[in-house]
């Protein structure tokens, strides 16, 4: 094929429709049917990258193999998919105008006024094919972030008019919107509708597909009436049924033939049915278990189950693959201490760290490390987790007192975790983080190898302090031992503490890598020695 053929899903009516998870549900359709297919999104607000958002405000930032930092959104494209994504997979309108403001101070666009049309649409115009050129790819997906109507979308969505005015054979717009029921009338209403497709059209763009989220099933006659005031086709008209998990939606936007309503718009051809055997059996695992363990999350944005979201999204991967329901108990490590810990981790049957910044909470999170350490519970530390449980081990076990890292206390006596050199140097030129991924040796005989069965790993990064090869001896001496070593620069990855049962703190994200074809080795392990534990 000799260029891609381009699908634009917006959203309209409210956000949060499932935006990501229709585009993944679609691309996995169309996967499915032999197409090589990949999901961008087009994120409509300032900030250059999610790197630096709260996680209350946009829950988690998801990292790329190549150590870009992207909104959640591409976990679900990547989970769905089992293909990684990458830097040019996200863009920010912050992004475009950065660029398109290097260009006008380089004198790239010859003294001519620079403006948002031709100028940014241009720019994002020629961002959405980039993947598309590639010639990797049958079809390429891409979000837009935001709601149709908003100011932010307009460029966006001028965007789109151009390339479908440009490519018209070769470019469909799903266009996702809220169908609510209305109780006191009994009815489901479908003016919002009406208005955020009327919206897209005053700015010229004509969706082919309309997908509607409801909570009850929408009969003949609603489709019948939407598809006449939306000029869309009948079958065109999508129910979005509420789903009990989001692994269903595939089988659901299957069922309503949603591939094949695209395709015939992408004029690409297909026949019989998609074939989602392996899909159903994970969702079928997932929905019957047989057996359960309850598992702590310990961190600080437990309040936003966003926040964490790859992390609970392999803990789904990992109990469909056991059949065994993983209960996350969230827990907010700032209510932990010494006097709480017992009463709050009582039955946990496994305890995870989680990933963080900065000092808040991390008193609670050593204590979580202490408890699942004395009392030989399943322990797994992630990233900043695991410099919880370093150090933890050095104060308690080594009996460094006031061992710190050195991001919560640059004067401690005892740095078991430390800005490197190399990485200090860095920062000075701005760019502050060990991002993506990198390769990871794995020592024989160790809890990992047994997980991965492999000498040699990748997985991805997203922090500044690492373990201070200093101790290294020190703490291999008192029995925890450092499993996982980078190969170029002898960072320590991965450690263990072989007295114990299944004691694992790595310094990598393993849950960006965990997908429904390939749940995480080290989640499904994990829930594995949960399961040892509880009986
Ligand atoms: N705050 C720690 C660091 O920057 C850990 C980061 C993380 O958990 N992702 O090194």
């Amino acid at each position: 094929m000799a260029s891609a053929k381009y699908v634009f899903v917006t959203g309209g009516v409210t956000s949060s429709l499932g935006k990501g998870i229709i585009s993944a549900s679609l691309a996995s359709l169309l996967q499915s049917r032999g197409y090589r297919v990949t999901i961008q999104k087009f994120d409509p607000y300032l900030n250059v990258d999610p790197g630096t958002l709260n996680p209350y405000e946009h829950g988690e930032c998801f990292v790329t193999n190549d150590g870009a930092e992207t909104d959640l959104d591409l976990g679900h494209y990547e989970r769905f998919l089992d293909v990684p994504t990458s830097q040019a997979n996200n863009v920010t309108t912050g992004r475009v105008y950065q660029s398109v403001i290097e260009k006008e101070r380089r004198g790239d666009f010859l003294g001519k006024t620079v403006q948002i049309i031709p100028h940014i649409t241009n720019e994002i115009k020629e961002r959405m094919q980039i993947l598309g050129r590639t010639g990797d790819y049958d079809v390429v997906i891409t979000e837009i972030g935001g709601t149709v109507g908003d100011m932010e979308s307009l460029p966006y969505v001028e965007t789109v008019r151009q390339l479908c005015w440009e490519m018209p054979d070769d470019c469909a717009v799903v266009h996702l919107t809220l169908v609510p029921y209305l109780s006191a009338a009994g009815e489901l209403k479908t003016k919002p509708t009406q208005h955020s497709v009327k919206s897209l059209q005053e700015s010229g763009v004509f969706p082919d597909v309309l997908v509607c989220r409801t909570e009850h099933h929408i009969n003949d006659s609603i489709r019948r009436k939407l598809a006449l005031f939306c000029n869309v086709r009948k079958e065109a008209v999508i129910e979005s049924i509420d789903a009990e998990t989001i692994y269903d939606v595939p089988q659901l936007m299957k069922d309503e033939c949603l591939d094949k309503v695209v395709l015939d718009k992408l004029g690409l051809g297909y026949s019989g049915e998609v074939d989602l055997t392996k899909w159903e059996e994970f969702v079928f695992n997932l929905k019957n278990p047989k057996d359960s363990v309850t598992i702590a999350l310990v961190g600080k944005y437990v309040e936003l189950k966003d926040a964490y979201k790859s992390i609970s999204e392999a803990f789904i991967h990992a109990s469909s693959k056991v059949r065994c329901k993983v209960n996350l108990q969230w827990i907010h490590s700032e209510t932990l201490d010494s006097n709480t810990i017992a009463n709050t981790l009582k039955g946990m049957d496994g305890i995870l760290v989680a990933p963080g910044f900065g000092q808040r909470g991390i008193d609670g999170k050593l204590e979580a490390v202490r408890h699942a350490r004395e009392n030989n519970i399943p322990f797994l530390g992630i990233c900043l987790g695991m410099h919880a449980s370093v150090i933890e081990f050095a104060r308690n076990v080594l009996n460094y007192d006031g061992a710190h890292s050195a991001e919560m206390d640059e004067a401690t006596a005892f740095p078991v975790i430390d800005m490197m050199e190399e990485q200090k140097k860095i920062t000075n030129m701005g760019g502050t983080m060990r991002l993506g991924s990198c390769e990871c040796e794995v020592l024989k005989g160790s809890i990992a190898h047994a997980v991965y069965g492999s000498d040699t790993i990748n997985e991805r990064h997203r922090h500044r302090y690492e373990f201070n090869s200093k101790y290294l001896e020190a703490y291999e001496a008192a029995g925890m031992k450092a499993t996982g070593i980078n190969p170029k620069t002898g960072l320590v990855e991965i450690v263990e503490i072989p007295e114990h049962p299944w004691f694992v703190g790595v310094q990598f994200h393993p849950e960006y890598k965990s997908t429904v074809a390939n749940p995480h080795p080290l989640f499904v392990n994990f829930v594995k020695a949960s399961l040892k534990h509880k009986s």
